[in-house]
């Protein structure tokens, strides 16, 4: 879980996102590993993603 007051952790994560798998660094919690994804982040990563994806 998430209390108020947990630090969030910086780190890589495994992400899958349009059946692509990949991992990239995001907030997540250090005690059960939820990550935080808030849609400012995720639109940032997803057009990060995409970038990458089309230079294959
Ligand atoms: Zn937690």
């Amino acid at each position: 879980m998430t209390a108020a007051g947990v630090i969030w952790w910086l780190g890589p994560v495994a992400v899958a996102y349009m059946g692509n798998r990949f991992t990239t660094d995001l907030p997540y919690c250090p005690e059960c590993k939820t990550v935080l994804i808030s849609e400012a982040v995720a639109t940032g990563k997803m057009a990060e993603v995409e970038r990458i994806l089309e230079d294959k």
